[in-house]
């Protein structure tokens, strides 16, 4: 074994955890989803095997330099009502701390998430116009649907099985995806104007499914009042920041910071980046706005030597309880791996 990885085995690392719903929706191209059971599982095996600190707690020992092995933060990112209703009283049963990152243009909105409504319409209805001709962005498209404009047995069998991580199966997976990344880089007017003339164009109501919306306010506070949990900052629109300028950056987080200290009463220090995107603009921006830290979605665990603004997290997906055991030794190997 090289001198590098035996210091890489011997050093100190906590693991964040990165969650989005506990939900089990038909399509989950990018694995977002981990069920109420399998969730359960998961937390099983973390109060069997690991301790399950709050992000503050983290912060606090990575200020201090002394990080500690089996650690294991959670997060939640988006504030979907999921969240509050199965995650919530699942981590309090084990008595689990976790911080969820709210994006605040959404809390008590009765409209699921652009990318969801983009999901629905591309992966999961029944039927569709035979082609789409439509210029999103300036950028036409015109592609024949075909034998795709209805969902069959067949079809429905490769959209639910489709992961966005890899090429796309059907036409149907390419629009969505290829109409997914031209817009995520746009303000939220426009990528609102975009999806709602892909509903007019698909002709179709998004059924409004309650688990997918976000969560309300009044369920925000709960979380809050919780000694358990910690709110997190998720921006107001969830842009990608990367793709914005400077400005405009700077004013989601700080009109974000300000809806928590009027809602709350109680500033929110810390953030995750939306789709984990950033440049040095943004860093700049959350030293000089005094952030405890950031989280980024890059898979990797927390040493002393980590960056509090880049800090990485792990994608958990919907595993059983072994699959996620194996995960977490594979995350954070140690020399003995415990
Ligand atoms: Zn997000």
């Amino acid at each position: 074994m090289n001198r590098q990885r035996l210091k890489r085995l011997l050093q100190k690392k906590g693991v964040v955890l990165m969650y989005h719903r506990i939900a089990e929706p038909p399509t989950d191209p990018w694995g977002l989803c981990v069920s109420a059971a399998r969730f359960e599982e998961q937390l099983q095996v973390l109060c069997k095997r690991y301790k399950v600190i709050s992000v503050a707690e983290l912060l606090d020992q990575h200020a201090r330099g002394r990080l500690l092995n089996r650690t294991v933060c959670l997060t939640f990112d988006d504030g979907y009502l999921d969240n509050y209703l199965y995650a919530k009283p699942l981590l309090e049963k084990y008595g689990c701390p976790a911080s969820f990152f709210l994006p605040t243009h959404f809390i008590g909105l009765r409209q699921a998430f652009w990318w969801d409504e983009l999901e629905y319409i591309f992966l999961r209805a029944e039927q569709l116009p035979a082609v789409f001709s439509l210029a999103i962005h300036q950028q036409p498209f015109h592609v024949e649907l075909g034998g795709e404009a209805i969902l069959t047995a067949e079809l429905r069998q490769k959209l639910e099985t489709w992961s966005a991580y890899n090429k796309p199966t059907t036409r149907r997976c390419e629009l969505y995806y290829e109409i997914w990344k031209l817009i995520r880089p746009l303000p939220h007017g426009q990528i609102v104007e975009a999806i709602s003339r892909i509903k007019e164009w698909a002709g179709i109501k998004v059924p409004l499914e309650e688990n997918e919306l976000p969560m309300t306010e009044q369920q925000m506070r709960e979380l809050q009042a919780q000694p358990l949990f910690e709110i997190g900052l998720h921006t107001v629109t969830h842009p990608e920041l990367s793709a914005h300028p400077a400005g405009i950056q700077q004013e989601e987080m700080t009109r974000s910071m300000q809806y928590f200290k009027d809602k709350l009463g109680a500033p929110v220090g810390t953030l995750a980046y939306p789709y984990g995107r950033y440049n040095n603009d943004t860093l700049a921006i959350v030293k000089k706005l005094g952030l405890s830290a950031a989280f980024t979605t890059f898979d990797e665990p927390v040493t002393k030597r980590s960056d509090p603004y880049q800090l990485g997290r792990f994608q958990v997906q919907n595993w059983n309880g072994a699959e996620f055991d194996a995960h977490l030794c594979r995350w954070a190997p140690t020399w003995f791996n415990w």
